[in-house]
Formats: C-alpha cells, structure tokens, sequence
C-alpha cells in the first residue's frame, strides 16, 4: 500500500523523525520555564534550547488539552459488568520521544497498557535511553525486556514497538500484544490514503474506544501557507493537510470511516473555554508575552480532534463539552 519507493521514504522518515528531536526540545524549553512539570524530558534532549514564549505557551496549550483529555478517560469507570473494561489502555502511533507514560507512572494512574509505536530508528534511541538511564528502566518494570536493535522493550504494562505506520499489517500484528482504546496521532505527515485506512481500521479493531489527535488546518490562507513553507522546506510536508483542511472535514473523516461520535476544535477555542482557567493564570504571568496576534493566528491554525466508538455508552460524558464555566475569569 506505500506508493513511495524506498530512497524517497527515507528521505522523508529522516525528516519526520527530526520533528521528534524538534517537538522534545521544546518540551525541554517549556518545562525548564515552569509551564509544565516533566521530570523525564530532559533525558530525551541532548542539546537544550530556549525557545520563544509563543513557543512555550503553544506547548503548553497542547499538553494541557492533552491532559485533561487523557485524565478524562483514565477516570471514566464502568460499574455495568465484569466486561473488563476498567483496564484502559493507551496506543500511542508516533510515539516519539513522549514520556506521557512515566509521568503516569510517577503520578500512580498509569493504565493497564501503554503501547508506542513509532520508526525503528527512534525507537531504538528510545529503547538505549530507557535502559540507560535507572528513572525511565525502573518505570518500564524490572522484568521488562529491552532491545536496543530491534527498538523494543516489552514490560508487564508497557511496550514500545517500530512499525511504519503506512503499514496495516504491521498494526495487525502488533493486536495479538493487548486490546487497546485511546489513540493519539501523527496522520497529518501521512499520506491521505494511509491515514483513511489507520482511521478505518482504528474503528474496525476498537468497539470501545477514543481516538485522538492534534494538528495543523487551514492552509491556504496567508499564516497556513508560510507554515506549508516552513515545513516544506525542512522535508517534512503536511501530506494530509489539503485532504482535512478544515474542522469539518476532520470530523467527516472519522464518521466517514465508521466512528460514532467526531469532534474538532481549534487550540483557539480550547485555550479559551476548555483548559482550566487557573492554569492559564499561572502561566500567563510566567513570562513577558506581547505576540498576542500572532498568538491567535498560530492557534488557529492547529486544532484537536477526536472520535468516540462507545458500544457500551462509557463515554458519554467524555469530550469538550465538560466545560465548568464557572471557572472562566
Ligand atoms: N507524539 C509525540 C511525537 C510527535 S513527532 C509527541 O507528541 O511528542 C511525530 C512522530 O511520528 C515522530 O517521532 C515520527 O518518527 C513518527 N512518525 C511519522 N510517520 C510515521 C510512520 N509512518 N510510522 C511510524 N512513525 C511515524
């Protein structure tokens, strides 16, 4: 099913993954600054940098949406039955170098399963840093097997496996390892075609499941079209931009291939009426911000979607729509 041949792959894998190197360093940056706590981060970075307040605040607007979301999911219980569906479990496609998992560790609500997946090339850098270094191993379990080569570790709650996600019978193969329920994604450096069959056959495998993902729309206008540039030229276009530009269209793509329930909104609009208001406060004083056009372009221009498949009506109360607006200031 990849149209590309091998050499221009590559070209194009190299590229992606350094937006891996580029995004964990912002995280760096961000964290170092105090909008986020993460204590592991750091082991990820070789050369740390400091990046522009914009910068830091729109990681911080990311990991924040995240997070609540991803909370949201971990403390839905289900009292119906022995179905078993209290063991959540998370499936993280492109994994990079996140380290949402050890902070679910640290934090005492890791799920049942947390599965990453990404090229062989990062995760087998990921795999020599998590046995390099006693914070991350000891949270991987000291039972877990680590393979540096082969770019996998298999612990009791964790694993970290490379596949090519343009590749369906990898993912298949990758099933027989655990029953999984909440996606976060890379689609948007995928091809249109990829993508449409990793939603399809994301709602295919999960009856019970959320699916989601954080990206770019609207490129056509002025601030759309310079980010295109941008990406163009460091290698890595948006190839499934143009098939999503828009918030509906994102929406149509999950319900086109079999999901229940889409929603999208832009980082706009979460920033302002779904991230905690005490938490903007707080880092809204941490440093001096004065990029606020720019801001609300920039914002606009990435959005959250997700999708629900929800065949025993555990996640109704998930989603955007949990607003206290009583916190708003
Ligand atoms: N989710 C992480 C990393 C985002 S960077 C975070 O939020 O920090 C995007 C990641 O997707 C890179 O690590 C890249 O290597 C991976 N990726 C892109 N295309 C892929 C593909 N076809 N197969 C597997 N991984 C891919």
């Amino acid at each position: 099913m990849m149209a590309r041949t091998p050499a221009d792959a590559h070209s194009s894998t190299t590229a992606v993954q350094a937006t891996n190197d580029d995004a964990t360093a912002s995280k760096l940056s961000c964290v170092k600054k105090g909008y986020v706590k993460d204590d592991f981060v750091h082991f990820f970075v070789r050369r740390p940098v400091r990046r522009s307040p914009i910068i830091n605040r729109g990681y911080f607007a990311r990991w924040a949406v995240l997070r609540k979301l991803l909370q949201q999911f971990l403390e839905i219980k289900d009292y119906s039955s022995e179905r078993n569906l209290m063991k959540k479990q998370i499936l993280s496609l492109g994994a990079g170098f996140d380290t949402t998992y050890f902070q679910l560790v640290e934090e005492g609500i890791a799920p049942h399963q947390y599965v990453e997946l990404d090229f062989k090339e990062v995760t087998s850098k990921k795999a020599a840093l998590i046995e390099h270094h006693s914070q991350l191993k000891d949270k991987v379990g000291d039972e877990a097997y680590i393979c540096k080569e082969r770019g996998e570790v298999l612990g009791e709650h964790y694993k970290l496996l490379p596949i090519d996600l343009r590749d369906i019978n990898q993912l298949d193969m990758m099933m027989d390892l655990a029953q999984l329920d909440f996606a976060e994604c890379v689609l948007i450096y995928l091809d249109p075609d990829s993508t449409t069959s990793i939603v399809r056959w994301a709602s295919k495998t999960f009856s019970t499941a959320i699916f989601f993902s954080y990206e770019q729309i609207h490129p056509d206008d002025a601030f759309g079209e310079q980010m295109m540039k941008n990406l163009e030229s460091r290698g890595c276009p948006l190839l499934g931009i143009y098939a999503t530009p828009t918030l509906n269209t994102k929406e149509k793509l999950f319900l086109d291939q079999g999901w229940q329930r889409a929603v999208a909104w832009d980082m706009l609009r979460i920033y302002n009426e779904f991230i905690e208001a005490e938490e903007k406060r707080r880092i809204e004083r941490l440093e001096l911000f004065d990029e606020f056009e720019e801001w609300y372009m920039m914002q606009e221009h990435y959005c959250v979607a997700y999708a629900v498949n929800d065949a025993y009506s555990i996640f109704s109360d998930f989603g955007f729509s949990k607003i206290s607006p009583s916190r708003e200031p």
